[in-house]
């Protein structure tokens, strides 16, 4: 089998002319125009690609953005100020820290400080609480646009079966939950899981997001199976996934390609949160 790919530059770029870029015509007319700010703090060199990323998008959008840049010796004390000052700025809907944060800043005490209604990553315990007990929230920017690149093969994920590789807050707990709300029956597994190709080989869908560089080769993939590579790494100057993409290609029916899968549909539900939030404002 040669799998399909997946490219999230061409769902997102999809979902931009069809649906975002009207909604935010919308908002204009209403004298609304959605503001998203990025607080970057320090000079990462990975952070400072993906928010130029964003901010590229949300130009595409039509919306606003600005980066609030600050220098890696702010205190905490200082930061949480400027969330204070960003939440009550009625021109902002929605803010995003860039993670990571120096390790003098409590990523945590950082995230709780922002208002829930302008926190467009979803990262904020309201937001994960109403995500989890199936309300209506502002979902966390790469499991919404996961669920957005198996809506564009049309799946129905009624009664399969979805293993879910990585527990982190920000992909692996999510997803598994918005996978359940779909009706799949999701096993998630992690650095302690046993027999870990047992928990693949009855996978309709497989979600790869451990973090280690070409973790899932074709071998473990189930004939046929979706496969959804969320890692990112940089190996000698080239990216790659937790995939090994030659060989998964031989066994899925359809998988995400690293670049231009999960990145560019992260990116694409960051400035669809901004316009929800605008539109709730
Ligand atoms: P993370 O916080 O490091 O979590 C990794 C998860 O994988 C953990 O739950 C860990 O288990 C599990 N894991 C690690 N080694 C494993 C193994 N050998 N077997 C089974 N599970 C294992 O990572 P993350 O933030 O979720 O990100 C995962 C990857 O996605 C990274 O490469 C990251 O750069 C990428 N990412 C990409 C995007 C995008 O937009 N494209 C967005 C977010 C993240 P334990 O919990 O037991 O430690």
């Amino acid at each position: 089998m040669t799998a399909k790919i997946i490219s999230g530059r061409d769902v997102a770029e999809k979902i931009l002319t069809t649906n975002l870029r009207e909604r935010v015509e919308l908002l204009k007319s209403k004298k609304i125009t959605p503001k998203l700010v990025v607080v970057l703090v320090g000079e990462m060199k990975a952070s400072a690609s993906y928010v130029a990323q964003k901010e590229k998008f949300a130009g595409k959008a039509g919306i606003l953005s600005e980066v609030m840049r600050f220098d890696n010796t702010i205190t905490e004390e200082e930061i949480l100020k400027q969330i204070e000052n960003i939440n009550a700025d009625k021109s902002i809907h929605g803010v995003i820290v860039q993670l990571p944060l120096p390790e003098h800043i409590s990523v945590a005490k950082v995230l709780n400080a922002i208002d829930p209604l302008k926190d467009v990553d979803g990262f904020t315990p309201n937001n994960v609480g109403k995500l989890f007990l199936g309300e209506d929230t502002l979902v966390s920017c790469t499991p919404k646009g996961i669920m957005s690149m198996l809506d564009s093969i049309d799946i129905d994920l009624t009664g399969k079966n979805v293993t879910v590789i990585g527990r982190s807050n920000i992909v692996g707990k999510p997803v598994s939950i918005l996978c359940q709300q779909k009706n799949a029956t999701v096993t998630m597994c992690h650095s302690k899981t046993k027999d870990l190709n047992a928990k693949l080989a009855d996978a309709d869908v497989i979600i790869v997001a451990a973090g280690v560089p070409k973790f899932i080769s074709g071998d473990q993939i189930p004939e046929g199976a979706i496969v959804i590579d969320v890692g990112i790494h940089n190996i000698d100057g080239k990216l790659c996934g937790d995939v090994e993409f030659e060989s998964a290609c031989e066994k899925a029916s359809a998988i995400t390609p690293v670049p231009g899968g999960v990145g560019p549909m992260t990116v694409c539900a960051l400035i669809e949160n901004t316009i929800i939030a605008a539109e709730r404002s």
